[in-house]
């Protein structure tokens, strides 16, 4: 483990900005955390969320797949493709680093999705350990410790001191260009900070929930929960809560014709519309109600049942705080997941 002191972050930042595009959480004028790419002058929020999850630097909100070009019976097909150079992302969460895990199974799946699997190639995570657990998050639930983050890289920040700690070949390469800026330490310090936020963790809200309702194998029993009816009545089908979601991952492909040429991109989409995957045989899911089941029962039973028991939802709260109607995962587990999780 090696540490500097906070005075000096700023200096490991313009180390790190020589050599890579360097992206992390900064505050808007709203005070909001948004990932932004650093400069001279740019400051580093502590916030414990961003508004939107570092999943856009993997998979972006929109991007061309590719272009075409007529001519004749002729069509020229266009790489549009630039994701070439190495980045870094620091200041990323415990339960946002868990996310990625929960995109690498279905983008590095076989067929490979290439555009995605370019950008994780190029990516470099630093993640930064949770020092004040808000009342909405739910990590543990789901077996992420806040205090001891994965990534390439592991920050601790204390009062006066960082630390950092490699945990892969990437990030091993990282922290030796930033030898003459850390200094090897042990790690008392983060020891004790572990300590001191897990015992926060214990307190907190949603410190009793559990997904042991949930899971593999349970889709005849919780599909048609009465409780779906209730639960999804208000919602409003805006899909705020997928695109907040670090782990959501629906997408849709179009083709745009520019006028020089056709572009091929896709862009998010999300269970909870009314148009999601209707095809020319019509729509799967014709209610609200079947489209809200759709998103909590794939978070919470389908995608475990394909993935080795792995929910799709890493306990960040972003749901509970941003859904216009307050509805959100941790309803849907307490009201269907029965009265021990109240
Ligand atoms: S659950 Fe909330 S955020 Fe999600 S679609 Fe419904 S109203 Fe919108
Ligand atoms: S469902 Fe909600 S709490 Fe779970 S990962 Fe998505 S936004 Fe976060």
């Amino acid at each position: 483990m090696r540490k500097c002191s906070l005075e000096k972050l700023d200096s490991v930042f313009a180390e790190i900005a020589n050599s890579f595009k360097l992206y992390l959480p900064v505050d808007d004028k709203d005070g909001k955390a948004k990932y932004s790419e650093w400069a001279e002058g740019v400051k580093w929020s502590n916030a414990l969320n961003t508004v939107r999850s570092p999943k856009d630097f993997f998979f972006p909100q929109t991007e061309d797949l590719m272009g075409f070009k007529c001519s004749g019976k002729n069509i020229e097909i266009i790489d549009t493709r630039n994701e070439s150079e190495d980045f870094v992302v620091f200041g990323v969460r415990a339960c946002d680093v868990k996310s990625f895990d929960i995109l690498d199974r279905v983008f590095l799946k076989d067929p490979v999705d290439s555009y995605y699997s370019n950008r994780r190639d190029h990516g470099i995570i630093i993640s930064v350990a949770c020092t004040r657990p808000a009342e909405t998050c739910f990590c543990h639930t789901f077996g992420i410790d806040p205090t001891e983050p994965a990534g390439d890289i592991s920050v601790w920040k204390t009062d006066s001191e960082v630390f950092w700690q490699s945990n892969t070949e990437k990030g091993a390469a990282l922290l030796e260009k930033l030898q003459a800026l850390t200094e090897e330490c042990d790690a008392d310090a983060v020891n004790d900070q572990k300590e001191k936020v897990s015992a926060i963790m214990k307190k907190l809200p949603l410190a009793g929930l559990t997904a042991d309702k949930f899971g593999a194998g349970k889709t005849k029993e919780l599909f048609d929960a009465p409780e779906w009816d209730s639960l999804s009545e208000a919602c409003l089908g805006c899909g705020t809560c997928t695109f907040i979601c670090p782990t959501c991952q629906c997408y849709d492909i179009k083709d745009f014709n520019t006028g020089k040429g056709v572009v091929r991109f896709r862009c998010w989409d999300s269970c909870m519309y009314s148009e999601f995957t209707k095809m020319s045989a019509g729509q799967p899911r014709l209610t609200q109600k079947e489209r809200f089941r759709q998103r909590f029962m794939h978070k919470l039973v389908y995608y475990p049942e394909n993935n080795d028991g792995l929910f799709s939802c890493v306990g960040c709260g972003r749901c509970l705080a941003k859904c216009p109607i307050s509805m959100n995962i941790v309803k849907v587990m307490k009201t269907i997941g029965g009265k021990e999780n109240e």
